[in-house]
């Protein structure tokens, strides 16, 4: 019977105890918060949005997206289903892919999985620290805040730095390099963006919907239509969540990044001038603020008006043509260079960490040294926001958990 520690109760670890203790290994895991699974608790606004239906490599970033096809594979939504209900767990699936626990709730995510975890015989040391793995012939010496203990398995499953008031470490990292392996840089994800604007703090509290397109040095890199919620700092929303893994990640290389709101993303420019010169003919005497105003919030009116150069005063009857036609260009394309992310602890995720390349994608297991395994976010895979992250989490999780058992 294979010794196996697991460090990180996490999605992936968790995950991993399950399979391993099923496959008949003498499982440990390890887990320096007073409980497994805070960020199982926190995801998806205390919803849990478990795992998507259409899950493939084009919905993950890293250095080789493809890592993850294999893993995908063997835990196919099918599959995945069938467990969580072997486990008690029913699931609700929207139209879109994105699925959460038909109690609505991440807490019976958490229940089933941990229940599961040790019906299988696996045990859990919480409040348990790893602050060192070393190699002694092929095994290994796990060292915690606790005990030295050895195993003849070791899974870092760590996760990233991402959401640190959750427990999360850097110490994955730290661990893999201490057995030569490369770290490619990591960058927040899923995360806030601050803008360098003095329109932006005027604005905050305002949200509306808007078309995001992220632009890099001057390239565009893709549109996102959702909402959008100005900040203090800058810009929040799901449709800027849904573009940050490019803007931090391009930020990380010193890329310029802006992005550009099309705050009527209804309308091209044309359309919308038009409209706008037909609008103003029904309501000459109104004044430009006021006429806006039943087309966007109030504040993103005056904001924008003033970065037009527009008076706030102005009738409408009294704009030329191409007064009218800069009015429209703005709405469509109002630009703001990005100069940063709100940071590791606003993010959900983290993009880059162990290099995929030094990995067997089969089996999780390091390609550079036996018995020494990883799963979940501490690798360099980080999927966009819709119930991925947490599905090559439980998939990396379950292959390596089963060939730790072997
Ligand atoms: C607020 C929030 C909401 C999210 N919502 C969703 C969502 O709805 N859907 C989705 O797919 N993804 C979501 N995510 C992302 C998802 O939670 C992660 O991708 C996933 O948890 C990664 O699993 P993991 O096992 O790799 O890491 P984690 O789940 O982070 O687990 C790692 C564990 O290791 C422990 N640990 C770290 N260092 C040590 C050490 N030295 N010794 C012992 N223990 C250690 C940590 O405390 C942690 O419990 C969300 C993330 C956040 C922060």
């Amino acid at each position: 019977m294979n010794s196996v520690a697991i460090i990180g109760g996490g999605a992936s670890g968790l995950m991993a105890a399950l399979f391993a203790a099923r496959g008949g290994a003498d499982v440990t895991v390890y887990e320096h918060n007073s409980s497994v699974g805070k960020k199982i608790l926190a995801s998806g606004n205390g919803r849990c949005n478990i795992i998507n239906t259409t899950a493939t490599h084009a919905d993950y970033a890293g250095s080789d997206p493809r890592f993850v096809t294999y893993a995908l594979k063997q835990l196919n939504f099918h599959y995945f289903q069938s467990l969580c209900h072997s486990i008690g767990l029913l699931l609700d699936i929207k139209e879109d892919g994105r699925c959460y626990p038909l109690s609505n709730e991440a807490k019976s995510v958490l229940i089933a999985l941990k229940s599961a975890v040790s019906q299988a015989g696996a045990h859990i040391l919480t409040e348990s620290l790893v602050t060192s793995i070393a190699q002694e012939g092929e095994a290994f010496i796990v060292t915690s805040s606790n005990d030295k203990r050895r195993y003849d398995r070791v899974l870092i499953a760590t996760g990233s730095e991402a959401a640190p008031q959750l427990g999360a470490t850097a110490d994955g990292y730290a661990f893999a390099r201490s057995f030569k392996h490369e770290i490619i840089p990591t960058y927040p994800s899923l995360v806030q963006l601050h803008l360098s604007s003095k329109y932006a703090p005027k604005m905050a509290g305002v949200k509306t919907v808007a078309k995001v397109t992220l632009m890099i040095d001057g390239k565009k890199e893709g549109s996102v239509t959702g909402d959008i919620l100005f900040t203090p700092y800058g810009i929040s929303g799901l449709a800027i969540l849904d573009i940050s893994q490019k803007a931090s990640h391009a930020l990380l290389h010193k890329q310029r990044v802006s992005i550009s709101l099309n705050l009527l993303p209804q309308f091209d420019t044309q359309a919308l001038t038009n409209t706008l010169e037909k609008l103003f003919a029904v309501i000459p005497t109104q004044n430009i603020q006021n006429a806006l105003c039943g087309l966007m919030p109030a504040k993103i009116v005056t904001y924008l008006l003033d970065d037009a150069g527009v008076v706030l005063s102005t009738h409408v009857s009294m704009l030329n043509p191409k007064e009218v036609k800069k009015i429209a260009h703005l709405i469509g394309e109002w630009k703001f260079e990005v100069t940063d992310t709100h940071g590791f602890k606003h993010a959900e995720v983290s993009g880059g960490g162990v290099s995929t390349a030094q990995i067997n994608p089969k089996t999780m297991e390091s390609k550079l040294i036996k018995g020494l395994y990883f799963a979940g976010e501490v690798l360099d895979v980080v999927g966009k926001r819709g119930g991925y992250n947490f599905n090559f989490a439980w998939a990396s999780g379950m292959i390596a958990g089963k060939e730790m058992a072997k």
